[in-house]
């Protein structure tokens, strides 16, 4: 793991790869306590050659120093979040799989280390970096998943946290989760938390609807919903496909109705974990009733492109005319 400690006298330090092992930490520790605390997730692919990349990492870094300051965490810079990732892919290179859509995995996390029972910012701040081999996250990426779609439960209100990557909209999604769960749902559509009209995102990935004329409709990120890193290489992709990106708000009952009379066919689920994940039937409840409606072409031509495009640049299948992949830093 690469680690590093700020505290307020001496800012960001003691960064080093070491062995993989417990942190040391006390029952107090205000993390624990007031949950002040974030990470990021992105992955490295081997490529056919043997070479080892990271996909758009920059963004990682840049996204962290943005959850960084929502959380009242001291940033760390851009070019020392990239340092860290790299000199710990290549101290673990080794575990880095070749093999079908197999990769590695990599979880930065920060939070308050700090040994102190009162609600203020932390003077001291661990930040890790994690990683291991890693399979598919859906075991088959291209089998529809049901996803629950929630008006009782919100992850993000105006105002709140929904744009941070921050362990504590994990937290609050996990109810919802199991509701979803219990309705044969492994995957939960959170509404906006003001209406529940509006659609906003998954708990860990960002949604798509797919129109016949091919538009590919998300909603903004502003506020509530995560910036998500595939979502951003998705609407980049789009045009290249003949596919329309529209970042605009979708309501619930516009996309049902879509779906109902047609003009919706496909619909997905994207992050870094599951890269894109087909959406196969919405369930939600209505009156006090469960009712399910499903899509009609679940696993569409769009869906099915998008996935691919993006998987072959990442992969090193395809060209990187947007400059996205950069090669793992040999030893320093
Ligand atoms: C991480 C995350 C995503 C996906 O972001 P990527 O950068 O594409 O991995 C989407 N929604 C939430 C809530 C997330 O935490």
């Amino acid at each position: 793991m690469a680690i590093a400690t700020w505290t307020a006298e001496t800012g960001w330090g003691d960064s080093r790869v070491t062995n993989y092992g417990p942190l040391d930490m006390t029952p107090g520790c205000a993390a624990l306590h007031y949950g002040q605390e974030i990470f990021e997730g992105l992955k490295v692919y081997r490529h056919a050659d043997g070479s080892i990349w990271f996909f758009r990492p920059e963004m990682n870094a840049r996204r962290m120093i943005a959850s960084a300051e929502r959380m009242d965490l001291p940033p760390l810079g851009e070019a020392d979040f990239l340092a860290s990732v790299h000199a710990l892919a290549r101290a673990d290179e080794a575990w880095v799989p070749s093999g079908d859509e197999m990769s590695y995995y990599m979880r930065p996390v920060m939070f308050a280390d700090e040994a102190f029972l009162g609600v203020h910012s932390a003077s001291r701040v661990t930040y890790a970096v994690v990683g291991g081999a890693a399979a598919p996250y859906i075991a088959d990426g291209l089998t529809p998943v049901d996803i629950w779609v929630t008006t009782t439960y919100s992850r993000a209100g105006d105002g709140g946290t929904g744009s941070a990557k921050c362990g504590g909209n994990y937290a609050s999604s996990l109810k919802a989760q199991r509701e979803g769960a219990a309705v044969g749902c492994p995957q939960v559509l959170f509404t906006d938390a003001a209406t529940h009209e509006w659609v906003e995102e998954l708990g860990g990935m960002n949604f798509f609807a797919v129109t016949t004329e091919g538009r590919l409709v998300t909603p903004p990120t502003s506020g509530t919903i995560l910036a998500g890193i595939t979502r951003d290489s998705i609407l980049a992709l789009a045009p290249g496909l003949g596919l329309t990106p529209e970042v605009r708000p979708l309501s619930l009952s516009e996309l049902f109705a879509g779906i109902v009379e047609g003009d919706i066919r496909e619909a997905f689920a994207c992050g870094t974990a599951a890269v894109v994940t087909p959406i196969g039937r919405l369930v939600h409840s209505a009156d006090g009733e469960v009712e399910t409606i499903p899509l009609t072409a679940p696993l569409g031509e769009a869906t099915r492109a998008l996935r691919t495009a993006l998987v072959d640049i990442q992969w090193g299948r395809a060209g990187d005319p947007y400059g996205w992949m950069q090669e793992v830093r040999p030893h320093v």
